[in-house]
């Protein structure tokens, strides 16, 4: 939908000069702007106090260069980033992801959703996203640790405890944190909690590794029930990818009772009509760190196809892309819509393109964006930084409860805003508002910066 506001409109003009062909970053910030119509409308001196021209310009960008040596004794040169997007409500805060396609423009995306992702949790962190165009796929373990070795060298001068907390993202587990948090605790000869999902030996929180996939699921079941009185029982789920967020997405979707079809890497997906079997997905994934088509091998009556875009032409109830930006077009949105989806959560950032958004939310298809269903990792991840500042360990169950707490918590604010803004339920206005309006509001507070 073109911006109708005249200010919002200079702004994304803005946005498109001065960052040129950074397509991704762009369509985050309309996204973003469109949302912002209604608020605007109600409240137009917003625009005398400049907070969202603010708002669009990172506060940092660090760009480095990270040498290293391979296995065979040759120099590798990559390129590696951190986006320090908005510091007003708390410390930068925001994964490191390591894929070949990394660079500004997918990192500036990533970190301003995050400024509005962590607003929404209700919790003190401020929103940053790093990255390097390092492939790890074939990497040995000794070039994985020398790569995150040499990336510390020069990210340690940016981050620290209470300045900015990087945490793992798509490439990046916990042995990659390992090594990384290894290192700078070497060249900075201190314990501190600078990076969340550590192993749990060394400040690690329980839940971690499961809260993203798990609060995706929390939410996904909120508004089930909340807006379409149902639930995740017996309904036919589809989940893209089978990483960290699609793994523990497709473990607690099970335990609601769900019947999850599908998991998918970059190179196919996995139609399983039996139901995905965790623990065959598990030892492919996380102790063999082998590709998905190796699933089908195992579990009679599964099927492998090439492609990762085919997985949303399997018919079903409710759609969770848990992979990467942009994998859900209008062509697989409308193979969803025809086989009868009801709901589509996004796991992933940005997982859906604004065409295939705009067809579902005609459809009449509740939607649940990034920003809200994906939080839960972001919301452990500041429990893990409290537990490292106290200098105790909180209990698995603690962080669960805690967990699904802010998860509902959560899908209530936005549910709100929906009914102030008179929005239905659109939850990615309301969620986008709800963001907004407590960073924009802490910024007026705290002056122009
Ligand atoms: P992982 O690296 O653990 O898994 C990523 C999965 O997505 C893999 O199955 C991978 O397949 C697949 N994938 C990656 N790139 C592509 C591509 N271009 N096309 C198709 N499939 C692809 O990452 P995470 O699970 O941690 O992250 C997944 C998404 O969730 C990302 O968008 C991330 O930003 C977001 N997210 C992650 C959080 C976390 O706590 N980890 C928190 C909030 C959001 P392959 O192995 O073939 O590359």
């Amino acid at each position: 939908m073109p911006l109708k506001n005249e200010y919002l409109l200079r702004i994304y003009d803005t946005v498109v000069q001065k960052n040129i062909g950074e397509l991704e970053f762009h369509q985050a910030v309309l996204e973003f702007l469109e949302s912002l119509e209604p608020v605007l409308e109600k409240e137009p001196e917003l625009a005398k106090t400049g907070v969202i021209d603010r708002m669009i310009e990172p506060e940092r960008l660090v760009q480095f260069r990270v040498s290293w040596i391979d296995d065979a004794g040759v120099v590798q040169v990559n390129r590696a980033y951190r986006v320090q997007f908005n510091s007003a409500i708390g410390p930068y805060k925001g994964g490191f992801r390591f894929h070949p396609s990394v660079n500004a423009s997918i990192l500036k995306f990533l970190a301003f959703e995050q400024v509005y992702k962590n607003s929404l949790t209700g919790l003190p962190m401020g929103g940053g996203k790093g990255g390097a165009d390092f492939d790890p796929k074939g990497k040995s373990e000794n070039e994985i640790m020398r790569f995150c070795q040499a990336l510390m060298v020069e990210l340690s001068r940016h981050i620290g405890a209470d300045v900015d907390v990087p945490a793992g993202d798509i490439g990046v587990g916990a042995r990659e944190v390992g090594y990384m948090f290894g290192q700078y605790k070497k060249i900075k000869n201190e314990f501190t909690g600078v990076f969340t999902g550590k192993g749990l030996s060394y400040g690690g929180s329980l839940a971690r590794k499961e809260a993203t996939g798990y609060g995706l699921i929390y939410f996904t079941q909120e508004a089930l029930k909340n807006i379409k009185n149902t639930d995740l029982n017996g309904k036919r789920v589809l989940v893209s990818g089978s990483g960290n967020v699609a793994t523990y997405a497709v473990e607690k979707a099970q335990t609601y009772g769900a019947k999850v079809l599908s998991v998918s890497d970059s190179s196919g997906y996995i139609h399983d009509p039996n139901g995905i079997n965790l623990e065959v997905l598990k030892q492919i994934k996380e102790v063999e760190r082998a590709r998905i088509s190796e699933y089908a091998k195992r579990v009679p009556g599964s099927q492998y196809f090439e492609g990762c875009k085919g997985v949303w032409s399997i018919p079903c109830d409710i759609a969770l892309p848990c992979a990467t930006q942009n994998e859900l077009d209008l062509d697989s949105a409308q193979l969803l819509i025809q086989n009868g989806v009801t709901m589509v959560a996004e796991g992933a950032n940005m997982p859906s393109t604004p065409e295939a958004v705009h067809a579902l939310m005609e459809a009449g298809v509740l939607f649940a964006p990034a920003k809200a269903a994906n939080a839960g990792g972001v919301s452990v991840s500041v429990m893990e930084m409290s537990q490292n500042a106290i200098k105790l360990m909180l209990s698995d169950k603690h962080m669960d409860e805690r967990l699904k707490e802010i998860m509902e918590h959560m899908h209530q604010d936005i549910f709100d805003t929906c009914e102030e803004y008179d929005l239905g339920y659109d939850l990615i206005t309301g969620a986008n508002i709800t963001a907004f309006e407590r960073v924009a509001d802490t910024m007026i507070r705290l002056g122009t910066y």
